[in-house]
C-alpha cells in the first residue's frame, strides 16, 4: 500500500488537489477537517468536542484524529494507498502514523508539501468563505490563529520528513492545472 500525505498551510489548496490525486491513483481520501466536520454535522460525542476547539482555530486532541485514522485503515479496502490530508499535523500525529504503519510493516510512501505564501493564505480563505461556509474561515481572527497554530505546531513537520528523504516540496502558487501537474509529475516517480 501506498501512504502518501498532503502537507501545506491552511488555504494552500490540499482539498482541491486532493481529488485529482486519488482518481488518479487510485487512493482513498482520508482528511481529518472533513471527518471531523462530518463528526459536527451528525451531532456525535466526537463532534461536540471537536466543534469549539476547531471554530476557535485550534487543533483538537492528538487522539481523536490518531483513532480517526487508524480506524480507516483498518476498514477501508479496494485501494491502492491512502492520501492523508490534515494529518499528520503535530510531531506527536508523526510518530503516532509511523508506529501504526510499522505495526504492519509499512511506512510513509512520500510527503506532497504545497507550499504557499502567508499573505496567500488570508486571500484563498477569505474566498472560501464566500463559497463554501465554513465556521472557522467565517473570522479574520480564528483564521490568523490557525496561521499561528500552523507555524507552531505543524510546520516542524517538514524538518521531521526531510529527514527521512521523503518530502517533496510543489510551489503552490499557480492555476490548480499548474500546480496539479506539479504534483503528478513527482508522484510518478513512486
Ligand atoms: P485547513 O487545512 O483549511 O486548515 P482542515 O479542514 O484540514 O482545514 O481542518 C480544519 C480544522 O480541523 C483544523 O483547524 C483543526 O481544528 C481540525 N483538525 C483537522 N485535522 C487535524 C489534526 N490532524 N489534528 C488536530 N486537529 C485537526
Amino acid at each position: 500500500m501506498k501512504y502518501y500525505i498532503l502537507f501545506g498551510p491552511p488555504g494552500a489548496g490540499k482539498g482541491t488537489q486532493a481529488s485529482a490525486m486519488v482518481e488518479k491513483f487510485n487512493l482513498c481520501h482520508l482528511s481529518t477537517g472533513e471527518l471531523l466536520r462530518s463528526e459536527i454535522a451528525a451531532g456525535t460525542q466526537l463532534g461536540l468536542q471537536a466543534k469549539a476547539l476547531i471554530e476557535a482555530g485550534s487543533l483538537v486532541p492528538d487522539e481523536v484524529v490518531e483513532g480517526m485514522i487508524e480506524s480507516k485503515f483498518k476498514s477501508v479496502q479496494g485501494v491502492d494507498g491512502f492520501l492523508l490530508d490534515g494529518f499528520p499535523r503535530t510531531i506527536a500525529q508523526a510518530e503516532a502514523l509511523d508506529s501504526m504503519l510499522d505495526k504492519n510493516g509499512e511506512k510513509v510512501t512520500a510527503v506532497v508539501s504545497i507550499m504557499i505564501p502567508d499573505e496567500m493564505i488570508m486571500e484563498r480563505i477569505r474566498h472560501r468563505a464566500s463559497i463554501e461556509g465554513r465556521a472557522d474561515d467565517a473570522k479574520e481572527e480564528v483564521v490568523a490563529n490557525r496561521i499561528k497554530t500552523y507555524h507552531d505546531k505543524t510546520e516542524p513537520l517538514v524538518d521531521f520528513y526531510k529527514a527521512t528523504d521523503r518530502y517533496h516540496e510543489i510551489d503552490g502558487v499557480g492555476t490548480i492545472d499548474e500546480v496539479r501537474s506539479r504534483i503528478f509529475e513527482t508522484m510518478e516517480k513512486f
